[in-house]
């Protein structure tokens, strides 16, 4: 979890490989569902131009159809979900469900650097790669290094949507650090580094996370 521009994304690519598993990142599964010819598309495009949240009822539908999923099985990696207390509560049910267990890792950015962070960002048509004309510019400008499909600019990755998206972040999504914090399952880890460094305190987590879990199955066991 963090701001639009912590680098969620990036991170999320980087533990996929990893690890192999799925990534869950609710924000690509509206705007694909905001390209199609439905009138859910038209109610998602309206409400992520505006840097809005999208209710939490569609959220709930489109995540469990999500999260049922085979590939889902041995867990994931959320991106962008939960935002809201509902949320955090609905996946509480599938994770208890399906013997899934939930940790947050909040990824910490000051405000300033967010702004230059969002402004700049690229990201592939095809592939999802994120790039930054800045930090992380791609070899040939507007095309992705990976696969030579074109890049695009979200239409929420303007000043007034990004000015609207962290005050809901504020407002929404901040709360649940108390909530994840008073259960003991919240990390924070610093972001404003490279996305290595920032990975390497993320594999520390994920390995204590392991290591935990391995503990508390050797002793249901015993
Ligand atoms: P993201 O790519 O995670 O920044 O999400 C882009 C946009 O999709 C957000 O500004 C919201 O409009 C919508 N969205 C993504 N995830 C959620 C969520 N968990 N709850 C509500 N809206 C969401």
């Amino acid at each position: 979890m963090g701001p639009q521009g912590a680098g969620k994304g990036t991170q999320a690519q980087m533990l996929a490989e990893r690890h192999g598993l799925p990534i869950v990142a609710t924000g690509d599964m509206l705007r694909e569902i905001a390209l199609t010819d439905t009138p859910l598309a038209l109610q998602v495009r309206a409400v992520q131009a505006a840097g809005q949240l999208v209710s939490d009822d569609i959220l709930a539908e489109v995540v469990k159809a999500r999260l049922c999923k085979n590939d889902c099985t041995d867990g994931c990696i959320l991106d962008g979900f939960p935002r809201t207390l509902p949320q955090a509560k609905l996946l509480e049910r599938i994770a208890q469900e399906r013997g899934n267990r939930i940790f947050v890792i909040r990824i910490y950015v000051p405000r300033e650097l967010l702004f230059k962070r969002l402004a700049g960002r690229r990201t592939c048509t095809v592939c999802g790669s994120i790039y930054h004309m800045d930090f992380k510019p791609p070899k040939q400008e507007g095309v992705c290094d990976l696969d030579g499909q074109p890049l695009f600019t979200r239409s929420d990755d303007n000043e007034e949507a990004i000015q609207q998206r962290l005050a809901l972040y504020d407002e929404m999504t901040k709360p649940l650090f108390d909530y994840y914090g008073q259960t003991n399952r919240l990390y924070k880890v610093d972001g404003t580094v490279a996305p290595e460094e920032v990975f390497k305190q993320i594999e520390e987590i994920v390995k204590r996370e392991s290591n935990q879990a391995g503990e508390s199955r050797g002793m249901s066991e015993e």
